[in-house]
């Protein structure tokens, strides 16, 4: 289903992300299912770990929430909250308050109606915003995560610089992203760019745009962990689950994620494609 009314194209018109908000909007209800609201890669422990993709997903949310340290009266900014299965999960588990964000109205829709059915509404919120200037005062959130969404940003930095500005000295905020462990050549870059491509991701940092834009942002780095192994059967994961909904998605739709699956499949073996974890602070004073 599209949404596309008049005061949405301007929106839509008047925000640099406009296209990557239209690409969610007619993907949201595709994606939504692999796991059942979580649009992120999924974290297995190791080889023997037999847990489905529903339960990698919870996991890695889990991973950024201890990370956020989110607790009772905590208020927390969710950068990028695709369909609000990870913000309810957070806010369940620690009492805090959060705020969702996205750049798709499809997206903020189907958040708002997970958040009503929780039962949670009273402290989870979510709004159409564009990352890239947060409707929020400065100072008003105690930490912040972004997962799989600051790789979609069409200047890491600025997103980055945005994000601090709304928190308190002391805040933190916790990444979730993709990693490119060296630049991929031949084939292999041939897969990543078209990837990119697909998600309209404008490339994948490497390690050093990582920490420079998290530095740049003014944030101090506490933790660069790569997870890229853990996470990797989410490449095979992702393929298989848009074959089961390529068979059902109807003549017409809008299906630009069905077009990556054989993209994700190739990538499942690429050492150059890891995942990091990271955690930076804003400086007290
Ligand atoms: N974090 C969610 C969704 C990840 S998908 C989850 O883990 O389930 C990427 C998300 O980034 C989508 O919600 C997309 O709308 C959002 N996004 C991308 N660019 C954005 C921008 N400029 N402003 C706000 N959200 C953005």
């Amino acid at each position: 289903m599209n949404v596309n009314t008049d005061q949405h194209a301007d929106e839509e018109a008047a925000h640099p992300a406009a296209g990557v908000g239209g690409l969610y909007d007619r993907n949201t209800e595709l994606v939504d299912g692999a796991a059942d609201g979580n649009i992120h890669f999924g974290y297995w422990e190791g080889p023997s770990d037999s847990s489905s993709f529903l339960e990698a997903t919870d996991r890695l949310t889990d991973l950024v929430a201890q990370r956020v340290r989110a607790g009772a009266g905590r208020r927390l900014l969710d950068v990028g909250c695709g369909t609000g299965r990870p913000a309810l999960r957070l806010a369940a588990a620690s009492g805090a308050h959060v705020v969702g964000v996205s750049i798709s109205h499809q997206e903020i829709e189907l958040a708002q109606a997970r958040a009503a059915r929780s039962g949670l509404g009273d402290r989870v919120r979510f709004e159409f915003a564009d990352a890239m200037t947060l409707p929020f005062d400065d100072a008003s959130f105690d930490a912040a995560w972004a997962i799989e969404s600051l790789t979609h940003m069409s200047d890491r930095t600025e997103a980055l610089r945005e994000i601090r500005r709304t928190l308190r000295p002391g805040g933190r905020v916790v990444i979730s992203d993709f990693l490119l462990r060296r630049p991929p050549t031949g084939a292999a870059k041939e897969i990543v760019d078209h990837m990119c491509e697909v998600f309209q991701a404008p490339s994948v940092a490497g390690p050093d745009e990582h920490w420079s834009a998290v530095r740049e942002a003014g944030f101090e780095v506490v933790e660069f962990t790569d997870i890229g192994e853990n996470v990797r059967r989410s490449f095979v994961e992702i393929p298989e689950f848009l074959g089961r909904a390529g068979a059902s998605v109807e003549e017409g739709a809008d299906i630009e994620f069905l077009a990556s699956a054989d993209s994700f499949s190739r990538a499942a073996t690429l050492p150059e494609v890891g995942y990091v974890l990271m955690v930076a602070e804003r400086p007290v004073g």
